[in-house]
């Protein structure tokens, strides 16, 4: 039976966010090294889970993994610290037939822009013959170098991400066909061109029909896997971009490269699709006051904390207030508020400055009185499609109640709205709501679609804007190819 080696390096980093990594963020998440990485991932909707599915009777060799969720680039020291204990695993690995890797692909840390490149380097180093497979992030902003390195990589299929198990499962068995002699090639393009988050959802058009397109193509062709991967449009780096990847057997790799000149072409032909207009909080909130189905949710896309905004913007609470949205729900990340609720205890009434403290790209802080209704420690376990039976904290966390009869759930950490029992584990029943405010771009839909009537996309201020073009940038992203990769 074949032995395989399992490797993570996961972060989406997002260049304008306030909001350090460091190594204790990794802790909190993931930083496992053996079997501890067994016992974390074994049956779960990640993309490890997945990995250990579908190697079946192989063996699964765990070595590192590290994670973290999406905020500013992971401190010099921390990245040196990640990339020094992968290579401690390594040297202790026996010997491998192959390693699957599990990466975002838009990490990037100080002093080290390719976070990927420098994960898969490292293992080439110890392992330069071995088929090396790895999963990414739809949102990569893939590297061509990370690519050279491998014998095959595979993106996320669906956003929201609720593929990442089958992901994994469908790399271990090509790796487990890798092992038994057969060789892979890729075809990669990179369309120079950043799009919005906003507009990358692939249950809607553009993309819902640009990937039905590709996956017919690539199954007519016979090739194994075509991957549409939009990226992340927030990193400051040359990768950025809209990369189009595919993998064939060896022989067949002029087939792949054909798909993906033809999947370029309709990528192209699509882009005026990608670039979107949406109202400002104001409009947005009288707008969803006037709608008679509730709830409605109103998503805080440039406070989108699955993008590595802070989750404390005040946009759209402040109108809340000043249109008096009575009803409404909101989550926003304070500590100090937190402290200040938790100090004041549950039934009293307390004045603060609410959010806004992180920058000043998310709207200043909003002075509120605010009634204590229930504190709690912020840990919740997840019933969703996705991440499913993982347990996240939000850390010290306290349910307010500010006028007009409007609920806030302040937190101590943000953590992205991927799972409705934010608000359910803390005593907030979401389908009573009039309005629920979720600070996301599109992965919140998995977890809300079920309990709102209606949803409105919020042209916000902050970190992960509508408009990508609305941040400053010092690189421009490149285009590239369509070329071959191969790896013999
Ligand atoms: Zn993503």
């Amino acid at each position: 039976m074949p032995v395989i080696g399992i490797v993570g390096m996961w972060q989406e980093t997002n260049s304008y966010s306030s909001r350090a990594t460091r190594l204790a963020d990794f802790e909190a998440f993931e930083l496992l090294a053996g079997d501890a990485i067994l016992a974390h991932h074994r049956g779960k909707g990640s993309v490890i889970g997945g990995f250990l599915e579908g190697l079946g009777e192989a063996e699964a060799i765990p070595l590192f993994s590290a994670g973290a969720w999406p905020a500013a680039p992971p401190d010099a020291p921390t990245a040196n610290i990640l990339l020094a204990r992968l290579e401690e695993s390594l040297a202790g690995a026996p010997r491998l037939d192959g390693i699957l890797v599990n990466l975002h692909g838009a990490m990037t840390c100080e002093g080290i822009a390719d976070m990927e490149a420098a994960t898969l380097a490292a293992i080439r180093r110890r392992f330069p013959a071995i088929p090396v497979m790895a999963v990414l992030d739809l949102h990569a902003n893939v590297s061509l170098e990370a690519c050279r390195l491998c014998d095959a990589v595979i993106g996320y299929r669906t956003y929201p991400h609720v593929d990442m198990a089958a992901c994994g499962r469908e790399l271990a068995q090509l790796m487990r066909r890798a092992t038994g002699g057969e060789r892979f090639a890729m075809a990669y393009s990179k369309i120079g061109e950043l799009t919005s988050p906003m507009a990358q959802g692939t249950g809607s058009e553009p993309m819902k029909g640009i990937l039905a397109r590709a996956e017919s193509l690539a199954a007519a062709a016979g090739i194994e896997r075509i991957s549409l991967l939009p990226g992340f449009p927030y990193s400051d780096v040359e990768r950025c971009g809209f990369t189009i990847l595919a993998v064939a057997q060896a022989d067949r790799a002029d087939r792949a490269l054909d798909c993906v000149a033809a999947v370029r072409a309709d990528v192209e032909a699509h882009l005026p699709g990608f670039r979107l207009v949406r109202p400002k909080a104001d409009a947005a909130v009288r707008e969803a006051l006037l709608r008679e189905e509730k709830p409605v949710v109103l998503a805080d896309l440039a406070d989108n904390v699955g993008g590595g905004s802070p989750g404390d913007g005040t946009a759209i609470l402040s109108e809340l207030v000043r249109q008096g949205a009575r009803g409404a729900v909101a989550i926003i990340a304070d500590a100090e508020a937190a402290v200040a609720a938790a100090a004041a205890g549950p039934g009293a009434s307390v004045d603060l400055m609410l959010g806004g403290k992180s920058d000043m790209l998310h709207g200043p802080p909003l002075p509120v009185r605010a009634r204590v209704m229930r504190l709690g420690d912020g840990r919740y376990r997840t019933n969703g499609t996705w991440m499913t039976g993982q347990a996240f904290s939000m850390g010290p966390s306290a349910v307010l109640e500010i006028d007009p009869a409007i609920t806030v759930l302040v937190t101590s950490t943000a953590v992205p709205p991927f799972h409705i029992e934010q608000l359910t584990g803390n005593g907030i029943d979401p389908r009573t709501a009039s309005i629920i405010v979720v600070k996301g771009a599109v992965a919140w839909r998995d977890a809300y679609g079920p309990v709102m009537a209606s949803a409105i996309e919020v042209d916000t201020p902050g970190c992960c804007p509508l408009s990508p073009a609305a941040l400053p940038r010092t690189t421009r992203p490149r285009d590239m190819g369509p070329m071959l990769i191969r790896r013999d």
